[in-house]
């Protein structure tokens, strides 16, 4: 069982961004591998607190993990695996600690030097609820930018690879110095050495590969998996982006989904629902055969446990729910209006509605309480 994020920063749920902010400044510097050297154990502190607040610190992200916990992010990859690495945790650092790298920690190994990271790529999935219900792996192919064959990265010679070039300057204060990102080579402190002509500026090609996306069961329309490393790759030594992978449910022909809960709606002829009779009906793992009672009402809701979608969390599953409705017929031959009319008084055909005929809005209530 993963860790909740909210408790590895000693924080509440309702805690604000400020909150969230300075939970993991603290966190961050308790544990920061330089005042703990050869210290494994604050260094899995350090990236877990890391991962916590890149998740809570991004709204999209802290709402799907609100929603749905960790499962929000596991795809193949996600950060389930190896969580965040070192280079992505001190990216982050400018953001927290201010006035980019070194400020309140005397410098990180790589100084100046920016990670480069990949574009991330984004397409869309299309599922239906069958794949949804037992989770799915897709193929999915995608065009993503790949370093080209043969080509080298040299170190930046503006910069000595350093990212970053500072610059003295005079001002009344006294002298200044100055650091800002690399003009050459735009702070990742390496340019192409060598290239083959169909490469682009940055020495990639797009190339079309078959990324295999694991898709779990239970998962909701608009709901985004990430699959770490399968975007776009980066130059020289940077890191390639991620995939991002949008879920789209398709309609189903016959059932329609609410929540964990799935709702059938079955139409039973009048002899059928008079006589009782058996039905099959559809549910996401194949049709299922059920028993109609004899003198069953329009509107019953038969309750199939289990039969619905199993919930993203992995908290049981939901449940098929079947709508009975009583099909009247609208038109009669001779011999059955005559059946009918001698029927107007017959004391069975009388509405007698008992406690257990409830109305469609109290069903309603007592499925919802
Ligand atoms: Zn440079």
């Amino acid at each position: 069982m993963k860790e909740d994020y909210y408790d590895i920063l000693g924080i509440s749920k309702g805690a604000s961004a400020a909150e969230i902010k300075k939970a993991y400044r603290k966190m961050a510097l308790k544990y920061h591998p330089d005042k703990n050297p050869d210290n494994k154990e604050a260094e899995e502190k350090f990236k877990k607190a890391a991962e916590a607040y890149e998740v809570l610190s991004d709204a999209d992200k802290k709402s799907r993990y609100d929603q749905f916990g960790h499962q929000a992010f596991e795809g193949s990859g996600g950060f389930g695996g190896g969580g965040m690495n070192m280079d992505d945790i001190f990216s982050q650092f400018g953001d927290i600690f201010g006035g980019g790298f070194g400020g309140g920690f005397g410098g990180f190994g790589g100084g100046g030097r920016r990670v480069v990271k990949g574009s991330n790529l984004r397409i869309r999935v299309k599922l239906s609820l069958e794949d949804i219900a037992n989770g799915v792996e897709k193929k999915i192919k995608v065009k993503r930018k790949v370093q080209a064959d043969g080509v080298t990265y040299k170190t930046c010679n503006t910069c000595n690879g350093q990212g970053q070039v500072t610059r003295v300057t005079n001002t009344i204060l006294g002298r200044m110095q100055t650091a800002s990102a690399c003009p050459t080579c735009g702070g990742a402190g390496q340019n192409i050495n060598k290239k083959p002509s169909e490469a682009d500026a940055q020495g990639l090609v797009a190339k079309e590969e078959t990324v295999s996306v694991k898709i779990p069961a239970g998962v909701v329309d608009g709901m985004q998996l990430k699959v770490t490393g399968k975007g776009n790759a980066a130059p020289g030594d940077g890191i390639a982006g991620d995939l991002l992978v949008a879920i789209q449910e398709e309609d189903h022909e016959t059932l329609k989904r609410e929540g964990d809960n799935l709702h059938y709606d079955l139409y039973v002829s009048l002899p059928d629902a008079v006589l009782g009779s058996s039905m099959e009906i559809d549910t996401v793992s194949g049709k299922v055969r059920i028993k109609i009672e004899p003198g069953v009402q329009s509107g019953k809701i038969l309750r199939l446990r289990g039969k619905g979608i199993p919930s993203i969390n992995g908290y049981g599953k939901g449940d098929l729910l079947v709508h009975v409705n009583v099909w009247t017929p609208k038109t009669l031959n001779k011999k059955q209006k005559e059946f009918f009319e001698s029927m107007r008084e017959d004391e069975h055909f009388q509405p007698k509605p008992e406690s257990s005929d409830k109305s469609f809005f109290e069903k309603v209530k007592d499925m919802f309480s």
